[in-house]
This record gives structure tokens, C-alpha cells and sequence, in this order.
């Protein structure tokens, strides 16, 4: 399933991003043309924007008005509406930042775009081919497992 976010929900874009899957974030796009990409590339749209939602649907294009008020809260509606897999693993995992898929990096290959602690502590690397962003299982990843199991326990 591929998604297409308005500029309201960024943090959702990143989320979906890492569970794996292909989401456009939009900004600065007026609503017209965020609903003829969302049909042209065939995208579910994901609004806390009523107008908007009411727009995608005279335009028959799928559209979910999300609901909740944090990221766990948002992901656990998202879970029990489209079955989205509340689990992270980085090597289905799409980069953050632009939306590529992240594929492992071996150490010697990213050791220089990583802080020296980092690499010290760390043996699994991955890296967004298109950005070059580097990912690893650092210290946010607890706080990542964390909301996910919190979200989980919502569904
Ligand atoms: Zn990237």
C-alpha cells in the first residue's frame, strides 16, 4: 500500500517510512493537485484535513481522516484500519528522509559519516542510496521499540 501525506503530519511520513512503506509527503501543493497525485500514483491520502478529506472523496480517491493525537495514538488507528505491521525491521525499512529503501552498509563503507563513538558500539549499518543518510540501532531505537509497543497495545 503507498501513501501520500499532507504537510500536517510529518512525523507520521517518517514512521511509515521505517515501517517500510513507500509514502509521499507533500508540502506547499494545494489540495487540487495533492488529490491528482494521490490518483495518477494511486496513493491511499492520509489528512487530519476535513475539507480535504471531503474533496478526495467526491473525487473517489481513498482517503483516511486520521485520528489521534500522537504518533502512538495515530499509528495504532492506522494499524486497525489498513493492518499495518507495528513491527520495525530495518531491512524492509525506507529512509526517513527521502523515501528511498535503505539497504545494509558494511562498517568500513560509512565509518567516516558516523560519529567514532557510534562506529565503536555498533556492527549493523544501513544507508539510503539516494541521500546517503546512515542508519544504525543507536540509542533512539529504544524509544522507537517503545512507541510501537505502545501503539500496539491500542490496536
Ligand atoms: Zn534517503
Amino acid at each position: 500500500m503507498k501513501f501520500i501525506i499532507d504537510s500536517m503530519l510529518g512525523k507520521l511520513t517518517r514512521w511509515l517510512r521505517m515501517l517500510g512503506h513507500d509514502t509521499k509527503y507533500v508540502v506547499n501543493l494545494d489540495d487540487n493537485t495533492l488529490v491528482e497525485v494521490a490518483k495518477t500514483e494511486e496513493r491511499v491520502l492520509l489528512t487530519r484535513d476535513v475539507e480535504l478529506c471531503g474533496l478526495a472523496r467526491r473525487n473517489k480517491i481513498d482517503v483516511y481522516l486520521v485520528e489521534g493525537n500522537n504518533s502512538q495514538e495515530r499509528l495504532a488507528a492506522l494499524s486497525r484500519k489498513f493492518g499495518i505491521k507495528l513491527e520495525l525491521d530495518p531491512d524492509t525499512s525506507r529512509c526517513s528522509k527521502c523515501n528511498s529503501k535503505i539497504v545494509p552498509a558494511r562498517k568500513e563503507v560509512i565509518l567516516k559519516d558516523v560519529p567514532s563513538g557510534t562506529a565503536k558500539f555498533y556492527e549493523r549499518f544501513w544507508r539510503c542510496p539516494k541521500c546517503h543518510k546512515v542508519y544504525w540501532q543507536g540509542a533512539h531505537w529504544e524509544n522507537i521499540i517503545k512507541t510501537l509497543e505502545k501503539a500496539l497495545s491500542q490496536t
